[in-house]
């Protein structure tokens, strides 16, 4: 069967462009490895722009049990610092999310096959796209969306991330006094090879992601048991935040190759490439389900305006570089053993100058393309 448009990868980015194509009335297959949605390594921070996008999909997260988030607190060492947060933000289970998403793409008519890999992209025709499935099923359309997220497809993959991030996440329920503690505030914990996010999601739980360097994960032993321990030697607040905490997944959910600061320069015909296939915003800012609505509310608007991606790939780029290079240099800072010196003083500044960065790191919205595009 043959669609006008085949996305490819069921998350964010591939479920909000499929919604906003099928209500333009364009025929759609979404195409998702997992067969129900999983949880997936994210520290589930909902930024304002990405609550806007939502909004106007339909997905009410609030009805999903989000969690309002308010603060914003810096941990390094034992100091913490604490501002509120410039716009509205919430956090929520990717998984909760994800299944939002896809009950909403298959209410907009998209049609979606689950629990398959895309094997391989490549051209049937001059002017037809043709995805092979690891079911050995052919799909093709003149147009394809890449929205396979961290995981690359062979032929279209974006460079090795030179510092070798490696990325965990873990769910706990905290002591009483620590949920207390913790209440409706984003935490940002330091280490010298990383850092880490603490923030209540729905049902009482509390959801610790870290991003460190291979070499610092090496240096604890390359287990988990012995990174926990290190980032806790290294940033006592984190101890006191999981002293008492019970651990509710049996072990965490780990990726690699997260290449930081990536945005793609250049497309084929008919591949409009969305989320972190477009580009990679350091996790610290809590933006990148921000940009992967944002990516797929202007592919979408390109295709739907017959701009071809060649055109719009480089444009995308244009609009999102201020915001990329800014969250790369803040989060060098973070990364940075000087930085870390002279925080004592960081932390007497940081309400004011977390305010000023959180503002800049936000992605700036064309009036063209406002979240509207996406509602019915
Ligand atoms: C450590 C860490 C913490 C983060 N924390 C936050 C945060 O707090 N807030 C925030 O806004 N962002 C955060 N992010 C970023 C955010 O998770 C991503 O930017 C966002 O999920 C990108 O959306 P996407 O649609 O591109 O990818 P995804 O949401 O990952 O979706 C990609 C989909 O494609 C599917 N897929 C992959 N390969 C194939 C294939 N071959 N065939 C078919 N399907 C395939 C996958 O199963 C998946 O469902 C974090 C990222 C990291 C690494």
């Amino acid at each position: 069967m043959q669609d006008e448009v085949l996305i490819l990868g069921g998350g964010v980015a591939g479920c909000a462009a499929s919604i906003a194509l099928a209500r333009r009335g364009r025929s759609v297959t979404l195409i998702e490895r997992e067969p129900t949605p999983r949880h997936k390594v994210c520290g589930e921070f909902l930024s304002g722009e990405a609550l806007e996008d939502l909004h106007a999909l339909g997905i009410d997260v609030a009805s999903l049990g989000a969690v309002p988030i308010y603060y914003v607190r810096l941990a390094a060492s034992r100091r913490a610092a604490e501002a509120p947060l410039p716009f509205p933000a919430a956090s929520l289970t990717r998984k909760a999310l994800d299944t939002a998403l896809i009950a909403a793409a298959i209410a907009a008519g998209v049609r979606v096959k689950r629990g398959c890999s895309v094997q391989s992209l490549s051209r049937a025709t001059a002017n037809l796209w043709q995805a092979t499935l690891d079911d050995g099923t052919t799909y093709e359309a003149p147009t394809a969306f890449l929205a396979t997220g961290k995981r690359d497809l062979r032929g279209h993959g974006r460079p090795k991330d030179p510092h070798q991030w490696v990325a965990f996440k873990m769910y706990y329920r905290l002591s009483a006094a620590q949920t207390a503690d913790l209440a409706d505030a984003s935490e940002l914990t330091l280490y010298s090879g990383g850092y880490g996010g603490i923030q209540p999601v729905e049902d009482g739980i509390t959801n610790f992601c870290c991003v460190v360097q291979r070499q610092y994960f090496a240096r604890a032993g390359l287990r988990w048991e012995g990174l926990l321990a290190k980032m806790q030697q290294d940033c006592p607040h984190l101890a006191m935040r999981l002293d008492g905490a019970e651990p509710l997944l049996d072990k965490p959910i780990t990726i690699t190759h997260i290449p930081y600061g990536y945005i793609r320069r250049a497309t084929e015909d008919g591949l409009y490439c969305i989320g972190d296939q477009a580009a990679v915003i350091p996790s610290f800012t809590g933006d990148g389900i921000s940009i992967a609505l944002h990516t797929a509310r202007r592919a979408a608007a390109a295709y739907l305006a017959a701009e071809p991606a060649p055109v719009f790939q480089p444009k995308l780029r244009s609009a999102l570089l201020p915001q990329m290079r800014l969250a790369e240099v803040a989060a060098d800072g973070l990364n940075n053993a000087l930085a870390r010196a002279v925080l004592p003083f960081c932390l007497r500044v940081w309400p004011g100058a977390m305010r000023v960065t959180a503002r800049l790191t936000r992605v700036t919205q064309p009036a063209a393309v406002a979240p509207e595009a996406f509602a019915n």
